[in-house]
């Protein structure tokens, strides 16, 4: 799994904003734990800027989830095809998770 592929995955999501398509100059790949990658990303349109934690298996399709909330992470949960224990995962490390990732990729 590498950087490029993350940046290429997402450039197919749309803006929750204003429905445009992210641009892959746009992305930046904060870091990730597992299987579990962060990024941020900016619409090229409107310029709205988004936390994206992605749940990416090999060998597997990618399955992504973009929150920054509880209940968009519940509103997903119904909505989507990721599996619940992707979820619960998701859902206990933001719940414990204090925002700080340069703390957080310190860890080994
Ligand atoms: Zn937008």
């Amino acid at each position: 799994m590498n950087e490029r592929f993350i940046k290429k995955l997402m450039s197919t999501m749309k803006c929750g904003v204003c429905g445009e398509h992210y641009d892959i100059n746009n992305i930046k790949v904060l870091g990730h734990r597992d299987d579990m990658w962060f990024l941020n990303v900016s619409c090229p349109a409107c310029h709205s800027q988004a936390l994206v934690a992605a749940v990416i298996k090999e060998g597997k399709p990618p399955e992504i989830v973009t929150d920054l909330t509880k209940a968009e992470l519940v509103k997903f949960a119904q909505a989507s095809i990721i599996s619940a224990d992707d979820i619960l995962d998701l859902h206990g490390f933001l719940n414990d998770f204090d925002g700080d990732f340069a703390k957080l990729f310190s860890q080994k």
